[in-house]
């Protein structure tokens, strides 16, 4: 199975939740043909391409340059810290250097008003479930991604491990957002979930926005004190507010960022 490229794996990752919404839903009214769904679809297709393909030259051509710039100043060790470790100590250190990384990024989506401009598309989601994982404006990829590969230089280790850790974070990233009735009992305080992930859609002033940064991690949120889960009740609704300004399809939903005022 390890010859699949990326968007093999998104497309099989996606059957297996479309599959688990259907045998265990946990909002049971919530049509699977919901507003929105083709668009997010297309959305699935096009990130999902632009990560593998446009995301991976721009990221590599960074990182070649970076390593290079590195190498002449002397600033590189000459083997990365990651180097001849096992494939599990490869990617388990990934995993968490590269999640807090993106903990991090996130937050700055909420924080920064120009990207929240653009984390707002991924935000406009009204009713959750797994194809909503992909409804984000391209721009976060290149941000994500070009900040998460440079400091990852300096490990090294085999593309394979880097590979499956992404893979694994599209898997958890559809798990977060699929609407499945699936608790993960005391694990919930290392990893995001479904029911936590659903409080970071949260519309109103009572979670929302503001908590619940993580991506496969909660842990990190938890630890800095963002960790935000009521337990004996879901959000009333999900958006941001007045998101009633989001355009409905695609392509107007690319240029929001552009073209819309700035507001929280
Ligand atoms: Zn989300
Ligand atoms: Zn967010």
């Amino acid at each position: 199975m390890s010859h699949l490229s990326y968007l093999q794996w998104l497309l099989l990752v996606s059957a297996l939740f479309a599959a688990a919404e259907r045998l265990r839903p946990a909002r049971a009214a919530q049509p699977p043909l919901r507003p929105q769904l083709w668009n997010d679809l297309a959305y699935l297709l096009f990130n999902g391409h632009f990560y593998a393909v446009v995301a991976g030259a721009w990221v590599g051509a960074v990182a070649l340059t970076t390593r290079e710039g590195l190498a002449r100043a002397a600033l590189l060790p000459e083997h990365g810290l990651l180097d001849g470790r096992s494939f599990a100590v490869q990617a388990a250190v990934y995993l968490i250097l590269s999640d807090f990384l993106q903990w991090c990024v996130h937050n700055l989506l909420h924080r920064v008003p120009f990207l929240w401009q653009f984390h707002k598309v991924h935000h406009s989601i009204h009713q959750m479930d797994w194809a909503g994982n992909f409804r984000f404006h391209w721009v976060e990829i290149v941000v994500y991604r070009s900040l998460l590969y440079v400091p990852l230089l300096w490990l090294g280790g085999a593309p394979e491990s880097l590979f499956a850790v992404a893979v694994f974070a599209t898997f958890w990233g559809h798990f977060n957002h699929a609407n499945v009735d699936v608790g993960i009992g005391p694990l919930g305080y290392v990893f995001n979930s479904p029911r936590m992930h659903l409080w970071h859609h949260d519309a109103s002033d009572e979670g929302g926005t503001a908590k619940n940064y993580g991506i496969v991690l909660s842990l990190w949120d938890f630890l800095f004190g963002t960790a935000y889960w009521p337990r004996d009740r879901a959000p009333l609704r999900l958006g941001y507010p007045k998101d009633d300004d989001m355009p409905r399809d695609m392509p107007r939903q690319m240029a929001f960022p552009l073209t819309a005022r700035p507001s929280r």
